[in-house]
């Protein structure tokens, strides 16, 4: 029987950014295993900011397995972090916690920073590159510098095939910025497939010296230091069946109306140090306002085209989740608000 590498993954205790952790487990199968197939694991919690040093046991549970194809017979094992007793979810364990509905569907614009040696690839040493405008979706080294090409490529394949729904690519408004999607159903699906596509990029990138930044914010400078480079968001695409299916301006009215009455709610896992990315500029609505718009890349939901010509049918992007943002979070809070609204 082949000797399967499982790389358990999980979400350590840091705040406000939670990192991956992950280790590597041998275990034979006939065949690449089923969730169901795989045991609980541990780790040493006190190393992760998740337990004291006397009692450091913490527990793995496998909630999503993926194909790893850099490995022969590799998997990739999405984990929730529980409390010895294998029952009780940690307190950092965001996923166990979240409303979940197959279907409301997510697709998540998550955008990052290349870097290496401190700064973002291709910015020159200790000073800045030429002034935003031709880096987004651009061609060619002097607008998306060394290797970042072969890295989002790499990463594309490697999605694909641990069946992650990865829909597309592009290259950002800040030198060294990039974005991919990925789409889910299901608050916890959708997250457990983001949540794996940054460590497969995360992954990726060390050989080549180089990190991915998730911080919204990381650029200040040359000038009005908190404003001329483009922050990273987490866009996120959502509909539910009954906004695919009947929608109507009325409802609509509605779940904006609830968006607005728990904005502070929602800001609240939308990612930190998201007062320096929503300024109202660079395409974004300022932190303590909610509006919606049509087309509108200024508002905190866009409204796009489609869904106006199908009578308020089909999908909304709420722009101010950020790059940082946990998907658990942002996934769950939506949920929660879309369900505070009655459908008829
Ligand atoms: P833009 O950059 O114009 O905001 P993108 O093409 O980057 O848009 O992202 C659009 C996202 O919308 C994708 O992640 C896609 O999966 C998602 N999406 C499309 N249709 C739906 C839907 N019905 N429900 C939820 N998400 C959707
Ligand atoms: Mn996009
Ligand atoms: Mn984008
Ligand atoms: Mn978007």
């Amino acid at each position: 029987m082949p000797k399967y590498k499982l790389e358990y993954i999980w979400l350590d205790g840091y705040t406000p950014l939670a990192s991956l952790r992950s280790k590597t487990q041998i275990k034979e199968y006939a065949s690449f295993p089923k969730l169901d197939q795989l045991p609980n694991w541990g780790f040493d919690g006190s190393s992760t900011q998740q337990a004291e040093g006397k009692n450091s046991d913490c527990i793995l549970k496998p909630v999503a397995v993926y194909p790893d194809i850099t490995r022969k017979d590799g998997a990739l094992v999405m984990c929730e972090v529980l409390m010895p007793d294998h029952k009780t979810p940690h307190p950092s364990n965001s996923r166990a916690t979240i409303p979940d509905d197959p279907d409301t569907w997510f697709g998540f614009e998550q955008e990052y920073f290349f870097f290496r040696d401190g700064a973002p690839l291709g910015f020159p040493a200790g000073g800045f590159p030429s002034p935003q405008g031709p880096y987004y979706t651009g061609v060619g080294y002097k607008n998306v510098g060394p290797v970042a090409r072969k890295l989002v490529e790499e990463h594309i394949d490697q999605c694909i095939a641990a069946g992650i729904n990865i829909e597309g690519i592009n290259a950002e408004v800040a030198k060294g910025q990039w974005e991919f999607q990925i789409f889910g159903k299901g608050s916890k699906s959708a997250a457990d497939q983001l949540w794996a596509a940054r460590y497969i990029l995360m992954r990726l990138c060390e050989p080549y010296g180089v990190d991915i930044e998730l911080r919204c914010k990381p650029v200040l400078g040359p000038f009005n230091q908190a404003l001329d480079w483009n922050g990273s968001g987490m866009h996120t695409n959502f509909s539910t069946k009954h906004m695919r299916e009947v929608g109507g301006k009325a409802y609509f009215e509605k779940l904006m109306a609830a968006f607005n009455e728990h904005r502070d709610e929602h800001i609240a896992v939308y990612g930190p140090e998201n007062h320096l990315r929503l300024t109202g500029l660079h395409e974004t609505q300022s932190i303590d306002k909610f509006n919606y718009g049509l087309a509108d890349r200024g508002a905190s939901v866009r409204i796009p085209h489609s869904f106006v010509n199908n009578g308020y049918k089909g999908y909304l992007e709420d722009r101010r989740p950020n790059s940082a943002a946990d998907p658990y979070l942002v996934a769950g809070r939506i949920i929660k608000t879309i369900q505070s609204v009655p459908t008829s």
